[in-house]
């Protein structure tokens, strides 16, 4: 419901959200349908609210306007002044599932090499010979090649050769800290604020356990480093409070921070996720992924079938 119609985001993002529930079902990963509450915290916002459900129509999402006297019902400690209901969203346990997928690679006679870097790939007639370090540099050849690196993909994508430099695209850093909330959980549905150009707010989340946190804020940074910045309580305290006048600011404690790899500036609006063909860089065999950024896991199944038919 975020994301224009025609754009890659939307497109996986609906088809990855039904995969993911089957394969969770399937391989009996944790997961929840939990639904999710878009909210208007005041008046002033009930007209943004509006265009997402509109978005959300014409994309073909599920997506219900709740009256307040059924929000009053559900979520009883929500002061906001309306909301839209998203029954398809849902939580799921990812190392879980990254574990799964670990496990169908293995049964499909693949191999996982971890802790190894890649240094660079050049093309030599049909086949990419690709130099790797896993301690000691050796190479490897392979006739595919795809770069989901995510915050590396744009050393990697730039480590290619020959691929010109014009797809290749800066990442930029949008760190995302995450509080928790020690007291009781009196949430059953996610709860959203208002999505900008960089992030989907500051939203109510929670995990299998059902603990309650707070987060992804939004901090352009110029490196990658997990420090936690304990000095942004105030702002989660102030934006909580526009839609939980009842949140009791000494239950909130720092919890964890994630990278957003970004190939939009910080001024810049939204972009789609990138990825590239043979038919747009011309080098047989190589996918090139970038600014694969939320909704990446949920779309990750859509992207992964979409590449393999690629292919
Ligand atoms: C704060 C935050 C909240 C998010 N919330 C959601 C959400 O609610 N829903 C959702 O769908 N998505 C969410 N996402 C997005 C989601 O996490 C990403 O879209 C997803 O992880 C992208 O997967 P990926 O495999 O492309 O990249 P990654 O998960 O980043 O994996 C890339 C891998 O490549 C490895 N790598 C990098 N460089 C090299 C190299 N040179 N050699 C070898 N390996 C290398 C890295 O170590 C890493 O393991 C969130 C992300 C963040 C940061």
């Amino acid at each position: 419901m975020y994301y224009p119609k025609e754009s890659l985001k939307t497109k996986f993002c609906i088809e990855g959200n039904k995969l993911l529930y089957e394969y969770a079902k399937l391989k009996n990963i944790s997961h929840k349908k939990t639904g999710k509450f878009i909210i208007a915290s005041d008046e002033s916002e009930l007209a943004n609210l509006e265009k997402i459900f509109l978005q959300g129509q014409s994309n073909g999402v599920d997506l219900r306007k709740s009256s307040l006297k059924e929000i009053k019902t559900k979520e009883p400690e929500l002061d906001i002044a309306g909301a839209l209901f998203s029954p398809e969203t849902g939580i799921i346990d990812v190392p879980e599932f990254i574990t799964s997928l670990e496990g169908d690679i293995q049964h499909n006679e693949g191999v996982v090499s971890f802790n190894t870097n890649f240094l660079s790939a050049k093309k030599n007639g049909k086949s990419f010979c690709i130099k790797c370090c896993d301690g000691n540099e050796f190479e490897i050849e392979t006739s595919f090649l795809i770069n989901s690196a995510g915050l590396g993909s744009e050393n990697v994508s730039s480590s290619v050769s020959p691929l010109g430099e014009e797809f290749t695209h800066k990442i930029h850093y949008a760190k995302g800290h995450y509080f928790k909330y020690s007291g009781v959980n009196p949430f059953d549905a996610l709860i959203y604020p208002l999505p900008n150009e960089s992030s989907q707010g500051l939203h109510v989340g929670f995990d299998m356990s059902h603990q309650l946190r707070f987060g992804p804020d939004i901090s352009w940074v110029d490196e990658i480093d997990y420090v936690f910045d304990e000095s942004l309580k105030e702002k989660f305290i102030h934006s909580i409070h526009n839609y939980w006048p009842g949140m009791e600011p000494e239950r909130l404690h720092p919890d964890y921070c994630g990278i957003r790899p970004k190939i939009q500036k910080p001024s810049e609006k939204m972009q789609d996720f990138s990825i590239q063909f043979p038919k747009d860089h011309k080098i047989e065999g190589f996918v090139n992924l970038q600014g694969i950024e939320s909704p990446g896991i949920t779309s990750s199944l859509a992207i992964g079938k979409y590449i393999s038919s690629m292919i």
